[in-house]
């Protein structure tokens, strides 16, 4: 194979709703696309529109000279590339483990990838696998500066915006974890807000055009925490942390009152409780980041 035609060769491993998406991403772009996956069978329609499917993780990452991993978890991502057979392959080569988890198996892997010569970069997709291609795709990126460079051609194939958030493999996997923090804490809240409107009698349908009100509320308020976090001062003179708790004890009640657990509300209004009782009553309800992580 020469030189040009490896360097538009990209290798899939894991072809789940999210793996699928990228491999048709890259076919799309016109890159010649190897893909595997453990369960066979789910690389039928990629093959059909001209990738070529191999029968071992080894065949499949010997193919192309970056390989891109995105499965459930580290420990199947592990289950996958650990093996002497695939290190071997992809020793001298890249693998983009776009796959989800924690900063700590992140940077495990990457020190693993370091010890058997193979180049690592750790990402994070923060958008759904019907994004990519698209220009809503939103790509996290972390690891060798030079790397990433490298590789950032074939990358951008996946479509939307690629960041590189620096040199520690762990950095990508952090950033997302702390967004989907933000994203299943509203969520739940949603949920729960949902159950508690059926409660009064009021449809979803009822609340979703106020409830999306309520998020077009939290961007300057992202914003201007996100000013007090880093200075570690929160003046509460927009809405101090006793009229929020105040605010949460009137949620509690009310769901209490309707048979409705109130467990995520509760877990909220104590932690502003206890930074009431620290002397810090007065301050915003973001004062709370301090309790949860005082260095
Ligand atoms: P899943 O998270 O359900 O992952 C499915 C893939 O993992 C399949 O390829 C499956 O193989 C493989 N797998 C699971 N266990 C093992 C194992 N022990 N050994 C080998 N392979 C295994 O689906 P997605 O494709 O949606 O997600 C992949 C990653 O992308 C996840 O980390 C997810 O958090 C992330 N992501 C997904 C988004 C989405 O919209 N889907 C959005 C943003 C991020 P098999 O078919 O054999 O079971």
């Amino acid at each position: 194979m020469s030189a040009s035609i490896l360097q538009s060769a990209v290798t899939v491993l894991g072809l789940g709703p999210m793996g699928r998406a990228l491999a048709g991403a890259f076919l799309d772009a016109g890159l010649a696309v190897t893909v595997w996956n453990r369960t066979r069978g789910r690389d039928r329609e990629l093959v059909a529109r001209g990738a070529s499917g191999a029968p071992s993780p080894e065949a499949a990452v010997a193919a192309s000279p970056l390989t891109v991993l995105c499965v459930v978890d580290y420990d199947a991502a592990g289950a996958i590339v650990r093996g002497d057979a695939v290190a071997a392959a992809l020793k001298g080569r890249t693998l983009v483990n776009l796959t989800a988890d924690t900063p700590a198996r992140a940077r495990d892997l990457g020190a693993w990838a370091s010890a058997h010569g193979i180049g690592y970069l750790d990402g994070a997709i923060m958008t759904p696998a019907p994004t990519i291609g698209t220009p809503d795709a939103v790509f996290l990126h972390s690891g060798p500066e030079e790397l990433y460079r490298e590789h950032q051609g074939t990358l951008a194939a996946l479509g939307g915006t690629h960041t590189h958030l620096g040199a520690d493999i762990g950095r990508a996997a952090a950033y997302d974890l702390a967004l989907l923090d933000v994203f299943w804490t509203a969520m739940a809240g949603y949920a729960h807000a949902l159950a508690l409107a059926k409660a009064e009698g009021v449809t979803a349908a009822e609340l979703a055009p106020f409830a999306k009100g309520i998020t077009a509320i939290l961007p300057p308020l992202f914003e201007r925490g996100a000013q007090q976090a880093d200075a570690g001062d929160f003046p509460g003179d927009i809405n101090p942390i006793t009229s929020a708790a105040s605010s949460m004890r009137h949620i509690v009640q009310a769901s209490e009152e309707r048979g409705i657990d109130a467990s995520v509300m509760r877990a909220a209004e104590g932690l502003a409780r206890r930074v009431i009782g620290l002397g810090h009553g007065g301050d915003d309800f973001l004062r709370i980041t301090t309790l949860l992580n005082p260095r």
